[in-house]
């Protein structure tokens, strides 16, 4: 229900009625200065009884400049087309307060209000209601004239929509402490990650059990069919979920929208079961907002419920529709517009985003109850289904697994460092190197590689002569989340120590060379050479053997030996440092 003492900001500021006012006042608009935008109008009451005052809060241009000076205010009696002007009492940076008195019946009638002529950086300035296409009106001892799902014409609320809800209390209005709190309860509360915030409604709970059929209670299903729900969608990115309840308890369908608010609700997906005297009634539902007040809700909301019913009867329930409900008592919206009959799709709507009802199946008829509602498995279907009307309309994407990689190298290039290089996979955006010294515990992460391109690291943080375990898992970010692709296979390499200087002995015809095991070699690698610092020649390869001999030499000449272990690693070898260097003369 409407509280008549409420304070409603009704309007935010639309890009398109903007331009509209380029155009309108581009001949009063100071130079090279985009004139100020109407940003909303808050009525207090949208029906009054005389003596009454009408409260009304224009706010005009940007909020933190006190730019605007003064303000006038018109507004008209609908029948006798009257005109009447009030005064600005209060101008509080962008907003200004108005009070209209109504002291007896001969004021009765329709009012509506038509242009605020306003002084705005030294410059009179006027903006017309019906140039922004902005209709607000509110009755004076009498009913708001009802139109039924009337259609606002050229209202658009695509912009920086704000609708906030200030409670003002007996006392005379203060503009100051209403704006002032007006700023935490920005309802479009958009998450600055730019996920979708959806809320789920349970209907019912705690001593409320909704409808009770056929051995089944209703706030039992939508309980279950929410969590069904959030769990689906949670399979996707840039989505927000939360539950308006997540246990049995009761809460009021006034709290339901609150908490949405609160949490910066992009839209409220209300969960129940049908249930009807008539026990032949069956099938699907849903009630969206309806065209009036602020017609963007009522379309992103149609396509919704026409989204989930369509998930639905494709489940096999039987088609029921899409529909919107009016208020049938004459409750309006603040721009005198019938609301909606349903509490929360009406306060959802005042609260600035669409709010729905899903009326799944019918708990009273006994064949919905048994295949539909009769099950966990069941429930499950129905939550699947909703949360597939819901990515559908919001374009959200499931989370896509990443591939997992695959280390294709992994080797000793000397005694001091081990080169890793894995398989890109596609869609990462990095990688998270893992290493242990044991095969099946105690990873621990090394290094994030944070490009998807870079495939290769080089982990110089290793010790000779130990044995390392590495794998290595893709990542991305995806809606604000880091989803990781499982870890690859884990492969090992022995950090090859440095071999010491070999030994030598000579001849005339040949140098023998020994030298030391270095554990987890497989062969060892000689190099020549005819100078110290010289150019060193591979000569020869040994395996399993510690000693070498060289043959191929000339008397009385001196040599410059080195060697270096070979070891088995993953795509490649793995080398050890080069040893020192021995010097010998062959005999003359
Ligand atoms: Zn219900």
């Amino acid at each position: 229900m409407f509280k008549n003492k409420s304070i409603r900001l009704i309007f935010g500021c639309l890009i398109f009625v903007m331009a509209a006012f380029i155009l309108f006042h581009a001949g009063k608009a100071s130079a090279g200065e985009a004139p100020p935008c109407l940003n909303y109008t808050i009525l207090g009451s949208s029906s009054l009884d005389t003596p009454m005052s009408q409260t009304v809060v224009v706010s005009i241009g940007e909020m933190d400049k006190s730019k605007l000076k003064s303000a006038v205010l018109t507004y008209k009696n609908r029948s006798t087309k009257k005109q009447f002007t009030a005064e600005a009492k209060q101008i509080y940076r962008d907003a200004a307060l108005f009070t209209m008195d109504f002291d007896d019946s001969s004021l009765r009638g329709s009012y509506e209000l038509t242009k605020i002529s306003f002084v705005y950086n030294g410059v009179s300035q006027e903006i017309s209601y019906q140039e922004t296409g902005k209709t607000v009106r509110f009755a004076v001892d009498e009913k708001m004239a009802a139109v039924p799902d009337a259609v606002i014409e050229g209202m658009s609320f695509e912009g920086e929509d704000q609708v906030v809800q200030v409670e003002a209390t007996d006392t005379k209005p203060d503009i100051k402490g209403a704006l002032l709190s007006a700023p935490s309860l920005n309802m479009k509360g958009k998450s600055r990650s730019g996920e979708k915030v959806i809320v789920l409604d349970p209907g019912h709970g705690g001593y409320d059990s909704g409808a009770a059929a056929n051995g089944l209670k209703e706030k039992e299903l939508t309980l279950k069919i929410a969590n069904y729900c959030k769990k689906e969608l949670e399979k996707y990115s840039g989505a927000k979920v939360y539950l308006t309840r997540s246990n049995d308890t009761y809460i009021s369908l006034e709290g339901r929208v609150k908490y949405a608010a609160s949490v910066g609700a992009d839209v409220f997906v209300s969960i129940h079961i049908n249930s009807a005297a008539n026990t032949m009634a069956s099938g699907a539902e849903v009630y969206y907002p309806n065209s009036n007040y602020r017609p963007s809700l009522g379309t992103e909301g149609k396509t919704l419920a026409l989204a989930i019913e369509k998930k639905l009867v494709a489940l096999g329930l039987a088609d029921r529709g899409v529909k919107i409900r009016n208020s049938a008592t004459g409750n309006t919206y603040a721009d005198g517009s019938p609301a909606d009959y349903y509490g929360v799709i009406r306060q959802a709507k005042q609260a600035g985003f669409p709010g729905i009802i899903v009326e799944h199946a019918f708990i009273s008829n006994a064949s919905d109850a048994k295949k539909y509602l009769g099950s966990d498995e069941a429930l499950k279907k129905l939550g699947i289904a909703d949360a597939a009307g819901i990515a559908e309309t919001y374009g959200l994407k499931k989370k896509t697994s990443l591939d997992k990689t695959k280390i294709t190298q992994l080797t000793g290039k000397d005694s001091t460092y081990v080169y890793l290089k894995w398989k890109k996979v596609s869609g990462a955006q990095g990688y998270e190197i893992y290493r242990s010294t044991s095969k099946d515990k105690d990873f621990k992460k090394i290094k994030t590689v944070n490009k998807g391109s870079t495939v290769s690291f080089k982990d110089k943080s290793v010790k000779a002569g130990k044995t390392y375990y590495y794998k290595v898992r893709a990542y991305k970010k995806s809606g604000g989340e880091t989803v990781r692709a499982g870890f690859c296979g884990v492969q090992k390499t022995k950090v090859l120590k440095k071999p010491s200087v070999p030994s030598a002995s000579s001849s005339k015809t040949q140098v023998k060379l020994k030298w030391k095991k270095i554990n987890g070699a497989k062969k060892y690698q000689i190099y020549r050479s005819n100078k110290k610092n010289g150019s060193y020649k591979k000569i020869a390869t040994v395996k399993s053997v510690l000693t070498y001999k060289d043959k191929s030499v000339s008397k009385n000449k001196t040599y410059y030996y080195k060697i270096r272990a070979v070891g088995d690693g993953t795509g490649g070898n793995t080398y050890s440092s080069y040893s020192g260097v021995r010097k010998i003369k062959t005999k003359k």
